[in-house]
């Protein structure tokens, strides 16, 4: 028996707005999940912290596949 490795989805996901928000706390910007709130990343730069929040997903809401779990 064969099972797909990768699950088909319909559509790529691409939203217009960044999956993550952007707060300015005491002069260093902080990018957190919008859910939940988990932070992402943090830097004085705001542009640095866009791409860390751009880079980085939440794993509560949008957990990665790299580490596969339960796979033998
Ligand atoms: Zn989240």
């Amino acid at each position: 028996m064969q099972h797909r490795s990768y699950p088909t989805r319909p559509g790529t996901p691409a939203p217009a707005v960044p999956p993550f928000a952007l707060h300015l706390l005491h002069g260093v910007w902080v990018a957190s999940c919008p859910d939940c709130g988990h932070e992402l990343g943090r830097s004085r730069d705001q542009e640095a912290a866009e791409r860390a929040g751009e880079r980085r997903r939440c794993p509560i809401c949008q957990p990665t596949h790299q580490h596969a779990q339960g796979v033998a």
